[in-house]
């Protein structure tokens, strides 16, 4: 009897006014690439190369909409989804001459995800989807190879169960269950190899695997194909919320509403015999970005053993030798798909029976390294245009030029012990974790981690995210531990076959060398080597051109991030500064291309050497004679400083905030260093006890901080005035007469009146130092905006300012009430409900603290028109902040030395897209 699907809905809910929910490719094709919203990456994909003559077994996509329709009405599907599913299935079997679920000559189709962008092994796939009793029997008699049919069977069983039933191993520790019984069978028959199994023996398996399947779900494993499929379409929507793919979804910015197609297609075999094969390959090196056919094969195999990593396959140069016509035909697809989807293409294909067909392809994951050099050699080919390279390429990926590599010279008296594969490049050292638990018990302990799996499974995500780098003893550049590590951006080193893993006994041996979890172990991703103990990593060929340690014609890589650089400087709009208190930082982050200094937090000047003491001297002083004593001695120091600073900036603005200590940050907590303290002050422990004592605060963050204490305390004001325009006088009247425009910055102002009292004391003491050195200094007096009120009353502050920094860290601590140090405790259940989509002192909040700064600038200027607007806090380095700057029309970002190079290639990416 054939049996119907439970899950339709009674009601006649639509949301699609045309109710059309399948969409069929094939002979007739009724969708294309531009349709991803709808039919999901692969399913508009597949369509589009059936259009364009590819040879794609036909099938059909099930629309996002029909997964939105399933989570809002309690997994129940649009009334007419039941027929078209049918009718799409007959069209199927029309032309391949096929029946699903006959005996004779069947069909069987694989069940796939497919969301807008991919997420590689995030949800779940189903193959060989119509085999039962009776349709293996058919299978045997076309194929005319009943071993065969029978392999595909048990598979089938084996990935139902798993996915759809739910049968999988209860922890890390275990095994999969099928898995048990199959390797309990192997070892009771004395074969090593699942290719020895005869048809006997798995029919016997499956005997077995049918017996598991009842004894866990109380249920006999489903015959009817109808109900099979319905129950594979209903696994793969339920995948969109599986505990993987959200972690994935929230690392990716994925929306939860995009939803999941479903894709069904019929199933070709690449397990027929010698001449059948199946692979995935790429038109580009997705490692270095390389243009080199890239990619591995198995012969005789079906695709999840390739992606599995459970056989090292060929790599595809291999299949010249092996399969020369079908070589030359992969090579013909290879370029149509570049020529056609103008970017570098990830593509499966398998060979049944001599035929090639292509499965999917969809814009490959890359490396950061892979991404930059495929966007510029793809523009010089002709293949894009300069600004959609530019947007090919994600800003954060250009720190992948500037990553670390082993130092040479501790490289040589490494000792090497393995090779494995190189898949995700790079240098990485830490401690080894055999389980994504025990990576994170480590990382809390402060530690860095290398991930050491056989191989790993969409569940080690978590591990591989807090991970410096993965290393897997079984698997190819394309198993799942590769695909993830690249696009993490993880160092990864894969398919080390020398290397033995023990779960049990959390042991990895190589040869006679045996490590235990803890021990340090190093990888480098780039060339495979597997080293043991910690190495000390060096800097990128790029940071050593710029520091003048390699001529920049030597190294392609750095002619690549300048090409880069010079494109993104073309075409932003936002000027990039950087954030930096020192000269060495000043220079390190010119040299990457900022254009100013955006915030020197004066209080880090303090920290060096004895200079942290007469901070203290001057926090502690009783009064204000004693505290001019502190800071008549600290001011040498400070205008020492600003020399240097301006200096190192030769020219450009550089923003110098006032002191803004947290005093908490300042005084010692402990009693070894409050007696070395007293005694380098020549004062009773006593005194500096009840000082402390008296100055302390319950909530520091929130107290005498920011432009409260120069308020409070006028002198300290004064002094650091008069540093900055006696060091701005010394460096323009020195010998190469460097020109400077300190920009004084006040901070946490939230009243007018704050700042007019700071502006007071700044004005006079400028005058004051002019007079006296005889030279005129043009700067310019503004304040941060970091506190809700400062950017409610932007119109009266702009009056008298003439910049505003938006001081986001303290922005957003003090808009959601949420303290900078103290979220820990509820930040991973926050996420979890998705209540915190995106940490936010990392990411702007833009429906909340991104509405006081839209409010702030736009009323700031309405009063002055001149009024120069930037950003300080530590979202000033992250891309998707930088496009809502840029959207608030500001005239710069200020971020880490480090990130200028990203910022400066987020910036043109902001200004392409939205100008
Ligand atoms: C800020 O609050 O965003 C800022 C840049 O200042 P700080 O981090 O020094 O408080
Ligand atoms: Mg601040």
């Amino acid at each position: 009897m054939k049996k119907t699907n439970p899950k339709v809905a009674a009601s006649s809910h639509q949301r699609n006014s045309s109710n059309k929910y399948v969409y069929a490719f094939g002979k007739q094709t009724e969708g294309n690439s531009s349709m991803r919203e709808l039919l999901g990456g692969k399913g508009a994909n597949l369509a589009e190369m059936a259009s364009i003559g590819l040879p794609v077994p036909p099938g059909f996509t099930i629309s996002t909409e029909v997964c939105n329709y399933f989570y809002s009405q309690n997994e129940k599907y649009p009334k007419t989804l039941e027929r078209d599913v049918e009718e799409a299935v007959r069209q199927i079997e029309e032309q391949l001459g096929k029946k699903f679920g006959a005996t004779e000559n069947p069909l069987l189709v694989s069940v796939r995800s497919g969301a807008r962008d991919s997420m590689p092994g995030m949800m779940d796939t189903i193959l060989n989807l119509g085999l039962n009793d009776d349709t293996v029997e058919g299978l045997a008699a076309v194929s005319g190879n009943s071993r065969f049919a029978w392999d595909c069977y048990r598979r089938f069983i084996q990935m139902y169960g798993d996915v759809v039933l739910g049968i999988q191993p209860e922890n890390e520790e275990e095994e999969d269950p099928f898995h048990v019984v199959l390797e309990k069978m192997k070892a009771r028959l004395g074969v090593e190899s699942d290719s020895a199994l005869t048809t006997e023996n798995l029919q016997d398996l499956v005997r077995r695997y049918k017996t598991l399947i009842n004894k866990k779900t109380g249920r006999s494993f489903p015959q009817d194909v109808m109900e099979q499929l319905w129950g594979a379409i209903g696994a793969v929507f339920k995948s969109w919320k599986n505990p993987r793919a959200t972690i994935y979804r929230q690392q990716y910015d994925i929306p939860a509403e995009w939803g999941t197609a479903v894709n069904v297609q019929a199933m070709v075999f690449g397990n027929l015999g010698e001449s059948s094969a199946t692979g995935v390959a790429f038109t580009r090196d997705p490692a270095n970005g390389e243009k080199a056919f890239y990619g591995e094969y198995l012969v005789n195999a079906q695709g999840e053993d390739v992606v599995a990593g459970v056989r090292t396959p060929h790599p595809i140069s291999h299949m010249e030798q092996e399969l020369p016509e079908n070589f030359r035909d992969l090579e013909k697809v290879r370029t149509k798909l570049e020529r056609h989807f103008k970017d570098m293409q990830d593509f499966e294909f398998t060979i049944e029976d001599g035929r090639l067909f292509i499965l999917q392809t969809r814009n490959g994951k890359r490396t950061g390294l892979a991404a930059v050099r495929i966007a510029v050699e793809m523009q010089r080919e002709r293949l894009m245009s300069q600004k959609t390279a530019l947007l090919k390429i994600p800003a954060e990926s250009i720190d992948s030029l500037l990553v670390p590599v082993f130092d040479a010279k501790a490289l040589k008296a490494a000792s090497l012990i393995a090779h494995g594969l190189p898949a995700g490049p790079g240098a990485a050292t830490g401690r080894i974790a055999f389980t994504a638990t025990a990576a994170e018990q480590e990382i809390k302990r402060g530690n860095k981690v290398v991930l050491c799996r056989t191989e790993t499974s969409p569940d080690d995500l978590k591990g591989m995210l807090h991970s410096q780098g993965i290393l897997t003893s079984r698997g190819g550049v394309s198993s799942h531990a590769a695909l993830v590590a690249r696009q993490l951006g993880k160092v990864c080193v894969c398919g080390a076959g020398d290397i033995k893993i023990n779960y049990e006994r959390k042991t990895l041996t190589a040869g006679k060398i045996v490590l235990n979890e803890g021990d340090y172990i190093s990888i480098d991703g780039t060339t495979g080597a597997i080293y043991k103990g910690m190495i000390e990593s060096a800097d990128s060929e790029v940071k050593r051109v710029l520091d003048g340690g390699m001529k920049p014609e030597k190294s392609y890589t750095y002619e690549i991030f300048q090409t880069v650089m010079a494109w993104s400087d073309k075409y932003r709009r936002l000027k990039i500064r950087t954030n930096a208190d020192t000269p060495s930082m000043a220079r390190q982050a010119v040299a990457f291309g900022a254009e100013g200094i955006g915030l020197c937090r004066t209080e880090h000047m303090f920290f060096e050497g004895n200079r942290i003491d007469l901070m203290r001297q001057m926090i502690l002083a009783v009064d204000e004679v004693e505290r001019r004593a502190a800071l008549k001695k600290l001011l040498p120091f400070q205008k020492k400083d600003f020399v240097g600073l301006f200096k190192a900036m030769e020219g450009r603005p550089v923003t110098i905030r006032l002191l803004d200590p947290p005093l908490h940050e300042f005084l010692p907590h402990d009693d070894v260093v409050r007696r070395q303290l007293a005694e380098k002050l020549g004062v009773p422990l006593e005194f500096v006890i009840e000082r402390i004592k008296a100055l302390h605060e319950e909530n520091p963050m929130l107290g005498c901080r920011g432009c409260r204490l120069g308020i409070l305390h006028p002198e300290i004001t004064e002094m650091q005035t008069r540093a900055i325009f006696e060091a701005a006088a010394q460096v323009m009247k020195g010998k190469k007469k460097i020109k400077v425009i300190p920009e004084i910055m006040i901070p946490l102002v939230g009243f007018k009146a704050e700042l007019v009292d700071q502006l007071n004391v700044v004005h006079r003491v400028a005058r004051e130092v002019m007079d006296k050195r005889g030279v005129k200094i043009t700067y310019q007096v503004g304040t941060m905006i970091e506190v809700p009120r400062a950017a409610i009353t932007a119109d009266e502050i702009a009056e008298v300012a003439d910049f505003f920094s938006f001081g986001t860290n303290d922005l957003t601590q003090t808009t959601l009430g949420l303290s900078r140090d103290d979220m820990g405790l509820f930040y991973d259940e926050y996420q979890k409900k998705e209540i915190y989509n995106q940490n936010p002192f990392a990411r702007i909040d833009q429906s909340g603290v991104g509405k006081l700064m839209r409010f702030a600038a736009s009323n700031g200027r309405e009063v002055k028109a001149t009024l120069k607007l930037g950003i300080c806090g530590e979202h000033a380095g992250d891309p998707s902040s930088i496009d809502f700057c840029h959207s608030l029309g500001l005239d710069y970002v200020s971020c880490s030395p480090p990130r200028v190079p990203i910022a400066r290639l987020a910036a043109a990416q902001a200004a392409l897209r939205q100008d």
